[in-house]
């Protein structure tokens, strides 16, 4: 199975727009190798109706069950919308928020511990070593992660450079043979934290300027097992093309 994640992030501005861009992509949800999993803002996750094939995941959530938390969100919110994911660990989470790896730690736990899949996104920013960052970001965001947990969360490579909103980077797509090799190193450093056996069977995602053009190589190429689209998710058909193209490879 390919998974592809729609981040709507803060977008669009009204309920009216956002049922009108689900209207748009829900028959995706038949696709049989694809599990399309749709983020959209809080407020907009209960105004779909109980879509049966398309997934809903939040775009992050709180590290405590419940409680005096102003503006925040829980797990079991999520869950009794009809999430079954939450992003976590996004960058730009951490660099407007400023989200650390033990705050990811915490959710991430927690999210478990709601019945979530956690979509935990990992990355270097302009400038980093991909492998310095990505062992740390691994070590501290899934510290006392059990072993028979840690196949329920799936990894996002997603090189903060390469977002396509360009803020804190070039906007440019990576290669799809650097993230074999980003994903590569992620695994090696799973055997090193968990077992060889489970760094082969834990699913990990390309995320960065995704669109029709790219989205398949970064299944057929660097043999990730899909992608995390963040501008192109918001144009209905761009999306549905790559939902397609993800669909025919398999
Ligand atoms: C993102 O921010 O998660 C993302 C992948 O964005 P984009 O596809 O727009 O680069």
């Amino acid at each position: 199975m390919t998974f592809l994640v729609a981040n709507w992030k803060m977008n669009p501005q009204t309920s009216r727009e956002a049922r009108h861009l689900f209207d748009m992509i829900v028959d995706l949800g038949r696709l049989k190798n694809v599990e399309t999993i749709i983020c959209p803002p809080f407020p907009f996750l209960s105004v779909f109706g109980s879509p049966k094939s398309i997934k809903l995941g939040g775009q992050n959530m709180f590290w405590e069950a419940q409680g005096p938390y102003t503006g925040q969100v829980s797990g079991k919110m999520l869950k009794d919308l009809g999430c079954d994911y939450v992003i976590l660990g996004h960058s730009e989470l951490r660099e407007y928020a400023g989200e650390s790896d033990e705050i990811i730690n915490g959710k991430l736990k927690m999210a478990l511990k709601c019945g979530l899949t956690p979509i935990l996104c990992l990355g270097e920013r302009e400038g980093e070593e991909m492998g310095h960052v990505l062992s740390a970001q691994l070590e501290k965001c899934l510290k006392d992660v059990a072993k028979n947990q840690i196949e329920d969360i799936i990894l996002v490579y997603e090189p903060v450079w390469a977002i396509s909103s360009g803020i804190v980077g070039s906007g440019k797509p990576c290669l799809p043979d650097d993230a074999l090799s980003a994903s590569l190193f992620v695994k090696k450093t799973l055997s090193v934290l968990y077992s060889r056996f489970l760094a082969e069977k834990i699913r990990i995602l390309y995320g960065g300027s995704v669109d029709a053009q790219n989205a398949a190589s970064y299944v057929k190429e660097a043999r990730l097992q899909g992608v995390l689209v963040g501008g192109a998710s918001l144009d209905g058909q761009e999306f549905s093309k790559i939902a397609n193209s993800l669909n025919d490879l398999t």
